[in-house]
């Protein structure tokens, strides 16, 4: 069985919280993919200068967000670490010339458990994680991607996680459900008709083609695991799901089969 390689957008620490249509779509999704031997997660919220993939036997639940409600605290996502697929993620970048490192403890952090503890709340499938790499552009992330395409067919789901549009300082904070801003829109649409015309060259020229490209990610580490999934899924893109919270936080979300 081959797995596609999935973007999905995480939204904000408190998405579990509020009930509505992107909650849902987190629900079914793990029900609608079947059940993989290992998860491949690629979160924006592992940052660093080289790609480094988790080889912890037990990753702890990292709460790496501040202000938001207790209960978020006291989330736990235990699922196992995921050892082989580690070495397995370390060697495959390796001999496509990456200079690949495994950290020995790395936990999950909140962009790879607000979607899991939804779509498999089980937490009984092994997960490793795999940072993102900020000062690279998106090329060099398309091209990480490709380097782990053979895990799909082993298996192993490999899921990006990111936010299609993140300017947290655009947010309408407290407003879940507000209507979104014509600017987060716009490049939300560019996006998912640039990945539905399977024009790749487009898509990694992005800050220079989508409209409000900056007014979207003054930064683009939550775009950049988007790179990573088209790099390591097939020519078959589906979008699995479109909404907006807090005004401007797009929580759009793409399979590559
Ligand atoms: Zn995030």
């Amino acid at each position: 069985m081959s797995f596609p390689s999935l973007f999905v957008s995480h939204g904000s620490p408190d998405l579990s919280l509020h009930s509505g249509k992107s909650l849902d779509f987190f629900k079914q999704l793990g029900l609608q993919l079947g059940r993989p031997e290992a998860i491949l997660a690629i979160s924006a919220h592992w940052l660093s200068a080289e790609p480094t993939v988790s080889g912890a036997a037990r990753p702890a639940t990292i709460h790496d967000f501040g202000g938001f409600p207790a209960e978020l605290y006291q989330i736990q996502y235990p699922a196992p670490g995921a050892v082989e697929l580690a070495t397995e993620v370390q060697s495959l970048l390796t001999n496509a010339g990456f200079a690949a490192q495994t950290h020995p403890d790395r936990g999950l952090d909140h962009g790879v458990w607000t979607p899991l503890m939804l779509m498999y709340p089980d937490a009984d499938i092994p997960v490793t994680q795999l940072s993102i790499q900020p000062r690279r552009d998106p090329a060099y992330h398309f091209r990480l991607g490709q380097a782990l395409a053979p895990l799909r067919d082993r298996n192993v789901l490999i899921l990006a996680s990111g936010s299609l549009t993140h300017n947290l300082g655009a947010l309408d904070r407290g407003n879940f459900a507000a209507d979104p801003a014509y600017w987060a829109v716009a490049f939300d649409e560019w996006i998912s008709q640039t990945i539905a015309q399977g024009n790749t060259e487009a898509l990694l020229n992005y800050r220079e083609l989508a409209p409000f490209a900056i007014e979207n990610h003054p930064t683009d580490e939550h775009l950049l695991p988007l790179f990573v999934a088209a790099g390591a899924g097939g020519n078959h893109p589906v979008q699995l799901h479109a909404d907006f919270t807090y005004g401007s936080l797009s929580m759009a979300s793409y399979a590559f089969a």
